[in-house]
């Protein structure tokens, strides 16, 4: 399968690298408003690629997006000083009308899978502007927080990451709602499997994870001024999953109809993700607490996405 992938900044071009080594597609085009760029990181990717794979890497403009399976939109504008975050989107939604468009006459057929933050309110807009069934417009979403927490989870437990199912759900951002009474090791509840390997889930051991998991990008921005080798890894595992039509269980971020009570909302959720996009979307049991999470979550997404006029 062919992949696009618009803005070559940190973000596209880690998703350009990670794409590249898995060798889980056949070619790579890079698109950016700024071609030198786009290609010098095609040119540098592609000298990668031997090491690993037979993937193809090339910078191109619009046209060379044809025929493209998946198109990642990772173009964006930063925050001025003093800007205000609806104001930055609406210079973001600004962006995103012109090259949603130009990527529908290229590559009509393609699933576009957005990695540009907000990405929840991102994901909407493109939703919105593209007028695509909400299936075909992924978000990345909390991709990488379900992974974090599993991590995290599995470093506590001493088990392997993959033998654990917990998601992270809602927005990608501060009111994410870590989903533990649904979380599962094996096929068994997280307490009792915690039990069994004396390893309590006490309250201070939840509180640290959860911290670890909410508060991980920030650390790294804090670091480094960014993050771009997890999301640009997470971005290959949807890219597979639609490439080899897997029909996975992944939490990204789609448009959908009702969440508890609220919506249209772009959010996270479990989903089944294939060649088609987003076939299904399952929903966890959520205790009290968590739901409460999450319609709060929901109802701030659905009004801040509501204020950006498309
Ligand atoms: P990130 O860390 O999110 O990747 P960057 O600023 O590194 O952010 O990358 C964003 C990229 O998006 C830049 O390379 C920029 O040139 C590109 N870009 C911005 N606006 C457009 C546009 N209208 N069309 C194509 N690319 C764009």
């Amino acid at each position: 399968m062919k992949v696009g992938i618009v803005g070559a900044g940190m973000v596209g071009s880690a998703a350009a690298y990670a794409l590249t080594l898995s060798g889980s597609v056949t070619q790579v085009v890079l698109v950016d408003r700024n071609a030198a760029l786009a290609q010098a990181q095609a040119e540098d990717i592609a000298h990668a690629a031997p090491f690993a794979s037979t993937t193809q890497v090339r910078a191109g403009d619009y046209d060379a997006l044809d025929g493209a399976g998946v198109v990642i939109l990772a173009a964006g504008v930063s925050q001025k000083p003093g800007e205000t975050r609806i104001e930055l989107l609406d210079r973001n939604a600004a962006v995103f009308r012109d090259v949603v468009g130009q990527v529908l006459t290229h590559a009509p057929q393609a699933i576009l899978l957005v990695a540009s933050n907000p990405v929840d309110v991102m994901t909407d807009i493109t939703t919105r502007i593209s007028g695509l069934p909400a299936g075909r417009v992924i978000g990345s979403g909390t991709i990488l927080d379900t992974a974090r927490f599993r991590s995290l989870l599995a470093g506590h437990l001493g088990v392997a990451p993959r033998s654990l199912h917990a998601s992270v759900l809602g927005e990608h951002g501060d009111s994410e709602v870590l989903a533990w009474s649904s979380a599962r090791a094996g096929s068994l509840p997280l307490a009792d499997f915690a039990a069994q390997m004396h390893a309590p889930l006490t309250e201070g051991a939840r509180a640290h994870i959860d911290e670890g998991v909410r508060r991980a990008a920030y650390r790294i921005i804090e670091g480094k001024g960014a993050t771009w080798y997890g999301i640009g890894a997470g971005l290959t595992r949807i890219v597979q999953a639609i490439a080899a039509d897997q029909q996975t269980i992944l939490t990204v971020s789609i448009r959908t109809p009702d969440v508890l009570g609220v919506g249209p909302v772009t959010l996270s959720l479990p989903r089944l993700v294939g060649r088609n996009g987003v076939s299904a979307t399952v929903v966890p049991e959520l205790d009290k607490g968590e739901a409460d999470a999450l319609r709060q979550g929901a109802e701030m997404l659905r009004d801040l996405a509501g204020a950006v006029t498309v």
